[in-house]
Order: structure tokens, then C-alpha cells, then sequence
């Protein structure tokens, strides 16, 4: 690992530019979830999702535009209710990794796998090279 990837600054943003925030540190277990949750709630075919590591994550503007949203078993999302991007993935109300489609740039990962790819949608099709699951990670 170089010293530049050691010391990775990472910001994002929403569409409308008013919600922004950095991450101190790398992202880890960047994913592709195709369920139809993730559907609904990355307005796609799939998630683009990857989990920070906890204390590294900060908001840096945008506090009033930005909204949560909380569906089952303690786990949400919070968006900008101005453009409607949205941002981050929450746990119990905690943030728990970021949509890789608002990373500013280069985010320092790759999508490491396909997951739930046994409900994707029927007009979706999905790269090869990725390891890919039917349901969750093993
Ligand atoms: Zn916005
Ligand atoms: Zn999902």
C-alpha cells in the first residue's frame, strides 16, 4: 500500500452539489447489491455500495437539505431532498458506507461482488469477471 493510499482523502456529493462530505481513511467491501430494495432505493439496476470505516465518515454541508429515510431492520439511507441523490447507507441511524456514485473521483475501490443477483431485474445484465452470489456474501 503506498503512503498515498494510506493517507486517502475521499469526498462526495450529491447531484445538486448543496450535500457534500468527506471520508478519512480507505472504503472497504465495495459491492453491487441487485435486489429489488436496492433497486427502489438507488433509483437503478443496482446498488453501487461501499462501507467506511466507522469514525472516518464527516458531513461537510448541506445539513438542512439533507434527509433520512429508515425502511426495516434498522437499516436506511439518507439523501439530499433538494436533487434527490442518494448519499449514504445508515445502520441503526450510524453511517454505514457511502453510494459510490456520489465519490468525487477515484474512490480507491473496485465493485468486489454482485450480490442477490438471483432477483435482478429482468432487463439487467449483469459484467462478467465479478464474482457473483444469488442471495448474500458466504
Ligand atoms: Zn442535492
Ligand atoms: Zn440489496
Amino acid at each position: 500500500m503506498s503512503a498515498w493510499r494510506k493517507k486517502m482523502k475521499i469526498t462526495g456529493e450529491c447531484f445538486c452539489g448543496e450535500v457534500t462530505y468527506k471520508v478519512d481513511g480507505r472504503l472497504r467491501e465495495a459491492r453491487s447489491c441487485h435486489c429489488s430494495r436496492c433497486r427502489k432505493a438507488f433509483s437503478s439496476q443496482a446498488s453501487a455500495y461501499a462501507e467506511v470505516v466507522s469514525g472516518t465518515f464527516q458531513w461537510l454541508s448541506g445539513e438542512s437539505f439533507r434527509a433520512a429515510y429508515e425502511s426495516n431492520k434498522g437499516f436506511g439511507v439518507q439523501f439530499c431532498n433538494r436533487c434527490g441523490s442518494t448519499l449514504c447507507g445508515t445502520y441503526c441511524g450510524d453511517i454505514h458506507g457511502v453510494t459510490l456514485g456520489c465519490v468525487n473521483g477515484d474512490p480507491g475501490v473496485e465493485i468486489g461482488m454482485h450480490i442477490f443477483v438471483g432477483s435482478k431485474a429482468t432487463w439487467e445484465t449483469i459484467p462478467d469477471g465479478v464474482p457473483q452470489f444469488e442471495e448474500g456474501p458466504p
